[in-house]
């Protein structure tokens, strides 16, 4: 076995695709089927022989070994049957047994902001005040020269009440202003320099879209939700390109590091999308299907504006084809968009009117443009549905592949409504991770009624959704084998709840490998040339440590990922193996 470790040729952006059309690398594949000379016929680069290869193609799902020729799969089979396709100089690959998997596609993440996650001040599994606290102080005192204290990832559930405030975040960072965000990205808690920085005060109204929390004499709390955020994090100094672009450069490398070998990015700029072109050369180990900032007002001079950018990165290595917005926010704000109250009063604030979004959406799928919509409420998930329907019918397009992001606590009448309008279900597999804040404020924000339809998975299934996983990185980890752990047990890597939680709504494995591979590749027009290991598609491809159909599920988690390969190069490997 080699432990050689190549990397990737640097990427070629200029091909000029259409979207939706079949990327460069496949299509060379194709072409070149036929033997390039007679004496090369059908022979490996590299096979991979012994293992137990899942290969999601429904016909053939599991066999034993694989060949790589170039960029693509050549064959699959029986290690006997793969075996004839080796010659002097190809690489045979051992695999003992361990499992090999399509490469794992993350439907929805943040690159960039995951990117930068890595290094930053992170507040995620600090439950109690106490631990978070320790870590701000901790933070705080090792850079004595940043001029803010901000940080994100904490959890409503370190606060009695659900939220924070000022006073709390005053005794931890005193001479400074601070500026934390909550995991979900939809709640900001500001100390009091930071918000007399601001200017926010009694006087402040609140923005459209947005809330100034306030203490019972109508003082600014320290809390501000959604575009309230906006009132201190303008005032945040913003990382410079450079700085972002080194991060991207860790960001890619981890995310093979967990298997990964496509990703959704889940809305960029266009200053953005240019970093990541730029990191990707740099370090080219992952393929990044992306999507543009929804402009809520598409005139004829933006949709050119982002057709040229849809045009320019048009490559397998990154490809621009989709936009997306945001419904509404999210539920422990309650600020997901609701038909029935939350618990404590309030409906959610949706972003849009519903004759607003079918009018931007609407133009949007007449230029050909896939539309992905954040929306979590049984409100804004019907929304979406709508505008989508809408845009189709007035506009007579079909196979666009609209997707509806997150889905959290649909009606179960509107699920037929995915198949029905060939609209994708992006889920995250990690957002039923029953953990303290899941079920000490998510659950109970939503009241048991509401509690029981969220995040379900296998009803969205039932439904005949092609139902496309991400981790929505940073908001949860994008380690691919930590979210299929989760939606096969709904249980904590502890084990708990016992069972899982609402555990009817359980994943089986292979359902959960689908949505990491191929339904995913369907979410981003390409399940031709990726999701599934078949000759001729790309040789995208994981091998792990353990045969994730053999072991029992609470078992999933340990599992380590050995070698990631991208185009037939390794991206990641590991030591062991
Ligand atoms: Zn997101």
């Amino acid at each position: 076995m080699t432990r050689r470790v190549t990397v990737l040729a640097v990427a070629v952006l200029a091909a000029s695709l259409a979207q939706g059309a079949a990327p460069t690398e496949a299509k060379e594949a194709k072409a070149g089927r036929a033997p390039r000379g007679k004496d090369r016929a059908g022979q490996a680069d590299r096979i991979f022989v012994n293992g137990r290869v899942w290969t999601g193609e429904p016909g053939r799902p599991l066999v034993d070994a694989l060949a790589v020729r170039g960029t693509t799969v050549l064959a699959v089979g029986t290690s006997a049957e793969v075996r004839t396709h080796a010659a002097k100089g190809t690489d045979v690959v051992d695999l003992r047994g361990r499992f090999v998997a399509p490469g794992f596609i993350d439907g929805h993440l943040h690159l960039v902001g995951g990117s930068l996650s890595l290094e930053a001040l992170r507040l995620d599994d600090a439950f109690t005040f106490a631990a978070l606290a320790e870590r701000v102080k901790g933070w705080a005192a090792v850079h004595p020269d940043a001029h803010w204290v901000t940080g994100e990832g904490w959890s409503y559930a370190a606060f009695p009440d659900g939220l924070p405030s000022r006073l709390q975040l005053d005794a931890l960072v005193p001479g400074r202003p601070a500026f934390l965000v909550s995991y979900d990205g939809h709640t900001g808690w500001a100390n009091s320099m930071a918000l007399r920085l601001a200017d926010v005060s009694r006087e402040t109204k609140n923005p459209p879209g947005g809330e100034i929390v306030r203490d019972d004499k109508g003082e600014p709390a320290g809390v501000l939700k959604e575009n309230a955020m906006e009132l201190v994090g303008r005032l945040v100094p913003k990382r410079l390109p450079h700085e972002k672009e080194s991060a991207l450069r860790r960001g890619i490398a981890q995310a093979a590091a967990w298997g990964l070998t496509t990703v959704h990015q889940a809305g960029s700029g266009e200053e953005e999308i240019e970093l990541l072109a730029k990191a990707l050369e740099a370090v080219p180990r992952l393929r990044v299907y992306a999507a543009l900032d929804i402009e809520r007002d598409p005139t004829a001079d933006v949709l050119a504006r982002q057709d040229e950018l849809r045009r320019r990165f048009a490559s397998d290595r990154l490809r621009v084809g989709a936009v997306k917005g945001y419904v509404d926010g999210v539920v422990e704000a309650r600020t997901a968009a609701m038909f029935e109250p939350y618990p404590g009063g309030g409906t959610g604030l949706p972003n849009w009117t519903q004759e607003e979004l079918d009018r931007a959406v609407a133009a949007y799928d007449k230029a050909g443009w896939q539309v992905m919509l954040h929306a979590i409420g049984d409100r804004g998930v019907d929304m979406a549905l709508t505008a989508f329907e809408r845009a189709a019918r007035a506009n007579g397009t079909t196979g666009r592949r609209h997707r509806v992001e997150h889905i959290e606590v649909p009606r179960p009448a509107d699920l037929p409504r995915f198949k029905a309008g060939g609209i994708v279900a992006s889920t995250q597999a990690m957002f039923p991770y029953p953990n303290q804040n899941h079920l000490g404020v998510y659950v109970p924000t939503l009241g048991p009624e509401r509690a029981r339809r969220a995040l379900a998975f296998r009803a969205i299934d039932d439904a005949g959704a092609v139902q496309s996983f991400g981790s929505d990185w940073p908001v949860f980890t994008a380690e691919v084998v930590r979210g299929i752990a989760c939606a096969v047990t709904r249980t904590t890597v502890e084990g708990t709840p016992p069972g899982g939680w609402e555990p009817t709504q359980r994943l089986t494995l292979e359902a959960a490998l689908r949505h990491f591979t191929r339904d995913a590749a369907f979410a981003e027009h390409a399940e031709a040339q990726k999701g599934t290991l078949a000759p001729g598609k790309l040789a995208d491809l994981v091998v792990l440590s353990q045969d994730l159909l053999a072991i029992p599920p609470e078992r999933i988690k340990d599992t380590k990922v050995l070698l990631t390969v991208v185009g037939g190069q390794d991206t990641w490997r590991a030591k062991e193996f």
